[in-house]
């Protein structure tokens, strides 16, 4: 028998030996074969159009020498192009003049959906729900690849921990197992299970790496982080995609000890195309490769372009040091046209995958694209994901729901009427001013007899506003308030819409003062004079310092930047349609002095002194924020049972199994994210003290109560130490079981050989 099976695994070995391509490899060694040197490197070059981003390309002087550049197949991809008709014409160019006619791929920045909008992806993951995530990108996916594109910039992976860098708003908050969870439904949602379907995009994992740890949460600042940090912060949600898939990666801007992701080859080429076996292509961030001159790291743009080819990035977008360099590079020695075959073997790839080479013009469809853009069925699953997205604050003797027969209500503040706000920025083809405001919202759900009392009361802007513009804020001006402090007098609830400009947060969106701008706040207290019953409203991209709104006001509903649905969203919050169910993924500080804040931080060698005062403190402000991560409430209330664990001591090749009861107490039926935190007290390295590993969503009707279980394998206990290397450590181990970071319950158990 034995001798059979030799003979048969020899066989199979030699058959694949003698086959071992697999029609897309065959189709791409092919044509490679064809290739001239500067043909594979135009491949590797992104380009924004230089003619108006939609309609038809022109014949401008401007685009002239581009349009030539697609015409000799210099051009392998376009960002910024957008529409079917534009998409057709640019693909054109390139199928029908080019030597090979090899397609471009088409990019854009789709990161909370195309022209139907989205909340913003950190209000996303806000709803703790990967279904909601995926819809959302599958919908966004839908509409771009009508429109021509192939090709989303998304996800944004990047932890985010300190609530200044404006583009928290992008990504999924402080946790990196939830960004793993989340990271991998969104990229499930763009590339589908085929991804050559005409409504399928490839997805991007950005930006790799370490940009979320921008300095003192200043956009494009220097990073310095640890290796520790890098191995099991930064890095687990970029891993997690790669196993599920993901067609591309883009690098970052910023520098890895000492050295510009855009260069590292450690990262790029170690990591991510050998250890984790990634077959994609790597793009760069816009001009990061010249940006590897500007940091210091190489003499110049020729040098820069030979360290990011040595280094793994794959494609150039927007630095030109690949078209201008490459050859010269390749004449000289320097570098090994086998560098550039691998990296146009994946680009190439992934046109493949995407059924560019079998139709170039699939994507632009110009009846789908009247179709299918904007459709009632894409703004209802907005409706559906914003109402997943928003997080229950603060509500004080049950003030919310209201009900939708009360008499009066006064809608107050500068955010109330808005229909361009909700739209958030990165905001890809959204329409200006499309988005249901707060106000159309409330109207369209009251009964006719309700009267609205509508007040702005304050501008939190001056001026123009869109996103190349810095945002003046209104210091002065408070003559709105009579007119609002009446409203409130009159009517039987306030509600007010308080927050941020959307223009606040985003790429090069970075705040240092990220409280209530301009007269918000003045205009709150004047309103509390005169009617106590204040429902605030947030509408923002990051967590906020508002802790006098979090004391004052009866109800808070974190609202976030809803999308275009988003004031219908808010609405059947308010008035009961939909039971809040989400959580903060982001801990709000109580001053901005506080950041960055997070809740998986580590110990210090100064716990606690005698009297319970940690060492480590503020002389003005507690350790603690003001809304812990994974907080948040419902309008039922939901009881933890004590947690139990199935053994004391578990072996490391036994399952961890952890239970605990939860009852729906109150009135409604209502969601709750169960989440199960971990911490390895004693360790060879030190320890976060708690450490997400699981979270269940869970729906209850009132007065039903279930029995939650969770089981964890030894590796979920795992680690890297500073060298990357995973270790999974015997010892005590505490579990934590709650609805919050802050309020759980504890079982202990030791791990052993
Ligand atoms: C951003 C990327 C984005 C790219 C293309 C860059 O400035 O950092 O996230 O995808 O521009 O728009």
């Amino acid at each position: 028998v034995n001798l059979v099976i030799i003979l048969l695994l020899v066989l199979l070995s030699c058959n694949q030996e003698k086959n071992p391509q697999s029609k897309e490899d065959e189709f791409v060694s092919e044509l490679l074969g064809k290739m001239t040197l500067s043909e594979k490197i135009g491949q590797l070059n992104q380009h924004t159009s230089r003619w108006e981003m939609t309609g038809p390309a022109p014949k401008n002087n401007n685009s002239q020498d581009q349009l030539e550049q697609i015409k000799n197949g210099e051009v392998g991809a376009m960002l910024n192009v957008t529409g079917a008709d534009a998409t057709l014409n640019a693909q054109k160019l390139a199928v029908e003049n080019s030597r090979l006619g090899i397609p471009m791929i088409f990019g854009y920045d789709v990161i909370h959906g195309y022209q139907t909008m989205f909340p913003i992806p950190l209000a996303e993951a806000s709803s703790w729900d990967p279904e909601i995530v995926k819809l959302s990108a599958q919908v966004a996916a839908k509409e771009a690849s009508a429109a021509g594109l192939q090709w989303t910039f998304a996800p944004m992976m990047d932890v985010g921990r300190d609530a200044r860098w404006g583009r928290v708003m992008e990504g999924c908050g402080e946790d990196p197992y939830l960004a793993s969870v989340l990271s991998v439904a969104r990229i499930k949602g763009f590339q589908g299970t085929d991804l050559s379907a005409n409504n399928t995009i490839a997805a991007c994992a950005k930006h790799f790496a370490g940009y979320g740890f921008s300095e003192s949460g200043r956009d494009y600042n220097t990073v310095d982080i640890g290796s520790y940090t890098l191995h099991n912060i930064v890095l687990p949600p970029f891993k997690a995609v790669a196993e599920a898939g993901v067609s591309t990666f883009m690098n970052s801007f910023n520098i890895i000890n000492g050295t510009p992701s855009t260069a590292n080859p450690y990262l790029q080429r170690n990591l991510l195309k050998n250890k984790w076996n990634f077959k994609g292509f790597v793009v760069s961030d816009w001009g990061s490769i010249e940006e590897i001159s500007n940091h210091g790291a190489a003499e110049n743009l020729k040098e820069a372009g030979l360290l990011a080819i040595k280094a793994g990035s794959d494609m150039d977008m927007e630095s030109n040091a690949y078209s201008k360099y490459l050859n010269e590079l390749v004449d000289e020695g320097k570098v090994d046209e086998k560098l550039i075959d691998d990296a146009v073997k994946r680009i190439l790839k992934i046109k493949y995958k995407l059924g560019l080479f079998n139709d170039p013009y699939q994507y632009s469809n110009i009846e789908r694209e009247k179709k299918e853009i904007y459709s009632k069925e894409n703004r209802d699953a907005s409706r559906n994901v914003a109402r997943h997205s928003m997080v229950l604050l603060k509500n004080k003797a049950q003030l919310l729901p209201l009900s939708k027969q009360i008499k009066s209500i006064a809608l107050i503040g500068p955010l109330a009427d808005s229909k361009d706000i909700p739209l958030g920025s990165w905001r890809a083809k959204a329409i200006k001013n499309s988005a249901v405001s707060l106000l159309e919202g409330i109207q369209s759900a009251v009964s006719a007899k309700t009267k609205i009392n509508y007040s702005k009361g304050c501008n939190l802007t001056i001026g123009d506003r869109n996103f190349l513009q810095e945002l003046s804020y209104e210091q002065n001006d408070k003559s709105g308030f009579q007119d609002a402090i009446k409203a409130a007098q009159n009517s039987e609830v306030v509600i007010m819409a308080l927050g941020e400009d959307c223009w606040q947060s985003g790429e090069g969106r970075s705040q240092t003062d990220i409280r209530l701008k301009g007269q918000q706040l003045d205009l709150f207290n004047a309103v509390k004079k005169v009617n106590k019953n204040i429902v605030v409203v947030l509408m923002n991209g990051r967590p906020l310092a508002i802790p006098e709104i979090a004391e004052n006001a009866d109800a808070v509903l974190e609202t976030w930047f809803g999308g275009s649905e988003a004031g219908n969203a808010i609405a059947d919050v308010l008035f009961g349609d939909y039971n809040p169910s989400g959580k903060l993924t982001m801990s709000f500080p109580r001053n901005v002095g506080q950041c960055p804040i997070y809740y998986n931080h580590m110990n210090t060698g100064r716990p606690t002194s005698t009297n319970n005062v940690f060492w480590s403190h503020y002389t003005d402000a507690p350790n603690t924020p003001l809304y812990p991560f994974g907080y948040g409430l419902s309008y039922t209330t939901f009881v933890y049972g004590e947690a139990s664990i199935n053994s004391g001591e578990i072996k490391k090749d036994e399952t961890i199994e952890i239970k605990i009861s939860l009852a729906n107490t109150g009135k409604y039926e209502g969601e709750e994210v169960v989440q199960l935190y971990i911490q390895d007290p004693k360790a060879t390295y030190a320890r976060p003290v708690k450490e997400l590993k699981q979270f269940k969503k869970i729906k209850l009707k009132p007065d039903e109560n279930i029995m939650v279980s969770f089981t964890l394998k030894p590796e979920d206990l795992g680690y890297y130490s500073p060298e990357g290397e995973f270790l999974i450590e015997s010892g005590e181990y505490h579990i934590y079981v709650g609805g919050n970071s802050q309020e759980v319950r504890q079982v202990s158990f030791t791990l052993i050989d």
